[in-house]
């Protein structure tokens, strides 16, 4: 992809060019919700004290350009990733082999493992779980490696609260709408096409994932109407990211819903004697709603847990008939260290799971080599490598967290490692760091422009929705599909990726 034609991508633009261009780009955005919460540092809250200013989301001004054999196969694949991340979901004893290794050196996963425990000892009520996936990749582009071939590789599987898909939609139709209008010099003609441009369809099929489930709950016949509920995070930058899916899900599939910051959990809900979940929205002219599935836009990190009574209300959701998006157990499968495990090279896992030979070795083909830091051999080497400056450059080391910030990089992998007590070490997966090609594009960013060269990491997403099984009997996917794509651009100085982090962009695919 490294040709010739794309070396100038994105070309110059004059400063006529460019103010047209990020006129038109500006106000679309602001006119089609592609924008979010202004942060902080950006505007004061003093200046914005009833909350009604948005911003821009962060946005690259081209669509970056990505291997069209990437991006086709990391779509095809998303169903076999839906159906491997339920199976690991479903199978609780071979979950609770991973989960013990962690639950005595970290707290986090101990604090989930533990509210599963609780449910299951009262029994599950619920026999439905909802996932809404997103896999994310980079290509590698470096062979040094010799355990790393080039081609799409997997830098994380999502189960919770994975986003950006409504805003990826909107980023790709923007995309779109700078071509129609010509605000791309005609240099790019051959390159930025209707046919190269990928539209995302991601908030409409992660919208649909929602209602899929909603439908197949089987009411209490409480009478009472049915909602869905999005436990979120007070304040939410990222908020209309999840209002996309909210709209497309009343707008195309009729059904309500409603958002409860996680910490009113307790005063906004209460479970009936059956465990129906009931809400009561603040001012409804109807009384209450039976909760048909909860969406979990928090509860992924530690933070969103100030006490004990936050952990009761996770219990409390955990415990009811809704059908969770995700259980707790889903969640527990999106572990890093799950991760680490099926990609361990010659382990029986993936084939455990996945019972097509072909399937499997497709999925197999996207690891990049991960090892744990524990007392086994590969532990052992890997330890060794972490502990060195000058191997551990290669590499990323991960805890069991999710949402952006919380890995070490590189040089400051063995720093890091003197500090902490050897027996938490096998908390963390050690990573080799996937080297994407060299690609150049310009961020708009708090309306500042910024260019330079940039990494993009694609995000599938996938919507699955199977039974859980009961004693003897595995479970079975009822859903499965593969619901769109994020691209996301951050500069290639910064090691993070997050756009609601405040390093990376909403981008789409010009596939070449
Ligand atoms: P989180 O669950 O917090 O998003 P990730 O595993 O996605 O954790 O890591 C955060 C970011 O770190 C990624 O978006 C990516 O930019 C970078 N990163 C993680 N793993 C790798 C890797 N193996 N190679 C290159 N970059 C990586
Ligand atoms: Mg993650
Ligand atoms: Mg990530």
């Amino acid at each position: 992809m490294a040709s010739a034609l794309h070396k100038d991508y994105p070309p110059e633009l004059s400063a006529e060019e460019e103010h047209y261009l990020l006129s038109n780009l500006k106000d679309w955005s602001i006119a089609h919700g592609l924008a979010v919460r202004p942060a902080p540092s950006f505007v004061q809250p003093s200046q914005d004290p009833s909350g009604v200013l948005a911003t821009t989301a962060p946005v690259t001004l081209f669509p970056s350009l990505f291997p069209r054999v990437c991006f086709e196969e990391g779509l095809a694949i998303q169903t076999a990733y839906n159906e491997l991340y339920s199976a690991i979901a479903r199978d609780e004893e071979w979950l609770k082999g991973i989960v013990e290794e962690l639950i005595h050196i970290d707290d986090f996963v101990g604090k989930l493992w533990e509210t599963h425990l609780a449910v299951k000892k009262e029994g599950y009520v619920q026999n439905l779980s909802l996932g809404l996936f997103r896999s994310d990749y980079m290509v590698h582009t470096n062979s040094s490696s010799p355990a790393s071939r080039p081609g799409l590789k997997q830098v994380e599987f999502n189960t919770i609260a994975s986003s950006f898909g409504g805003l990826s939609t909107q980023v790709s139709a923007l995309h779109r709408y700078l071509l129609t209008i010509d605000a791309y010099p005609s240099s790019t003609a051959s390159i930025i096409k209707r046919d190269t441009l990928h539209q995302s369809n991601s908030a409409s099929s992660l919208a649909k994932g929602l209602a899929a489930a909603h439908n197949a709950y089987e009411s209490s016949r409480s009478g009472r109407p049915l909602c869905v509920l999005l436990v979120v995070q007070d304040p939410e930058r990222n908020v209309f990211d999840q209002r996309h899916l909210e709209y497309a899900l009343l707008e195309e599939s009729g059904v309500r819903s409603f958002r409860l910051p996680f910490q009113q959990t307790l005063s906004h809900t209460r479970l009936e004697s059956d465990r129906t979940l009931v809400y009561t929205p603040p001012n409804s002219r109807t009384d209450s709603y039976e909760v048909t599935t909860i969406y979990f836009r928090a509860g992924y990190s530690p933070d969103d847990y100030l006490n004990e009574q936050d952990w009761s209300a996770r219990l409390y959701l955990e415990k009811s008939r809704a059908i969770k998006c995700p259980s707790v157990l889903t969640q527990l499968a999106g572990c890093k260290k799950v991760q680490q495990v099926l990609a361990t090279p010659h382990s029986p896992h993936l084939k455990h799971f996945l019972s097509d030979d072909q399937v499997a070795s497709r999925v197999l083909a996207t690891f990049a080599p991960i090892y744990p830091l524990d007392k086994s051999e590969a532990g052992h080497e890997a330890r060794n490598l972490a502990k060195d400056p000058a191997s551990a450059a290669r590499y990323v080391l991960k805890p069991q967290r999710e949402g952006g910030g919380n890995n070490i990089y590189r040089k400051n992998i063995p720093p890091f490692l003197e500090k902490l007590p050897e027996t938490h070490w096998p908390a963390y997966i050690l990573m080799e760091m996937i080297e994407p090609p060299p690609l150049r594009n310009v961020i708009l960013r708090n309306g500042d422009v910024q260019r330079g060269g940039v990494i993009g990491e694609l995000g599938v997403y996938g919507v699955c929705l199977w039974r859980n099984g009961d004693g003897g009997d595995s479970g079975e996917v009822l859903q499965n599909w593969e619901a769109g794509y994020l691209l996301r651009t951050k500069g290639d100085q910064s090691e993070e990726g997050g756009v609601a982090a405040g390093f990376g962009a909403v981008d789409s695919c010009c596939v070449v």
